[in-house]
């Protein structure tokens, strides 16, 4: 995949990229990232890239003419195409007021062949960007951040790590948090009734056994695999109704889980 950056901070990049699977995707050719500077694309002598808002009120708005002239430069599809699907290509514009980035969407995402990411900053970015040039506005949270920069950073992130190849064992992808069931069964996946099916992850622990007195619970040393697939079960959905009770209603429960839940509430109790 082809991924391409528009900032006014390219140098914001230099870590977020170099570290870990992003990296090594990079490596392997799996994932080729390209940050633009939308400065160079401004013609005066100030290389100004930012103006301010018509109809008045407070701060600075990014023109739309450095934006439309870098991505004329990347020579995409056009984005009639895009936007119907018939081209692998999306271009995004980070937005606090975007349609909300989740694990559903990255797996989407991280099926196309160009993605570009655009970075808004101060008040944000002149509307006819959003319009006109991108496919679709994203946010990564309901809160403001100062710029798009670390949102892109965040999608390329997510979205590189499910480019098959990325990591090296496939199976995890399919066993996190918030993997739907559709995305689950989809491949040759793992024991499908221990992966999350649209709930938070199960707890993992590792050695040593005892640390300070604190013991991995038992069922997960007995060796009975039945025995941990139903604790892992259990204990994601456990971990889901007390931090993320909204996700219960979006996953798909079966009977199992639903037993699991009722022993779970009753303990509460
Ligand atoms: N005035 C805007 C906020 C602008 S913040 C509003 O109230 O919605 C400046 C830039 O930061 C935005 O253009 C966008 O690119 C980025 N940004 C802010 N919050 C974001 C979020 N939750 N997700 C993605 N990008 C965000």
């Amino acid at each position: 995949m082809k991924i391409d950056i528009l900032t006014i901070f390219p140098d914001f990049f230099r870590g977020p990229l170099d570290y870990g699977i992003v990296r090594k995707a990079r490596e392997a050719g799996l994932a080729e990232i390209e940050v633009h500077d939308l400065r160079s694309f401004a013609h005066d002598r100030h290389r100004t890239v930012d103006d301010r808002p018509f109809g008045g009120g407070e701060g600075m708005v990014l023109k739309p003419e450095p934006i439309f002239e870098c991505i004329e430069e990347l020579h995409l599809q056009n984005r009639t195409e895009r936007v119907a699907g018939a081209e692998r290509q999306s271009v995004v514009l980070l937005s606090a007021q975007g349609s909300r980035f989740d694990q559903g969407v990255a797996t989407k995402l991280s099926t196309l062949d160009r993605m570009v990411l655009i970075c808004g900053r101060y008040e944000g970015v002149d509307e006819r960007v959003g319009q006109h040039l991108a496919d679709r506005e994203l946010s990564i949270g309901d809160y403001v951040l100062s710029g798009g920069e670390l949102g892109a950073a965040v999608i390329v992130d997510a979205v590189t790590r499910l480019i098959p190849g990325a990591l090296g064992n496939e199976a995890s992808t399919r066993q996190e948090s918030f993997t739907a069931k559709t995305e689950v069964s989809a491949g040759n996946g793992p024991d499908s009734t221990c992966a999350s099916g649209g709930l938070l992850d199960y707890p993992h622990y590792t050695r040593p056994a005892d640390f300070r007195g604190l013991q991995v619970p038992e069922v997960l040393v007995s060796g009975n695999h039945e025995e941990i697939r139903r604790w892992r079960r259990r204990t994601a959905l456990e971990k889901t109704m007390r931090n993320r009770p909204d996700l219960l209603d979006r996953s798909g429960l079966s009977d199992e889980d639903r037993r699991l839940l009722a022993e779970v509430a009753s303990k509460q109790i």
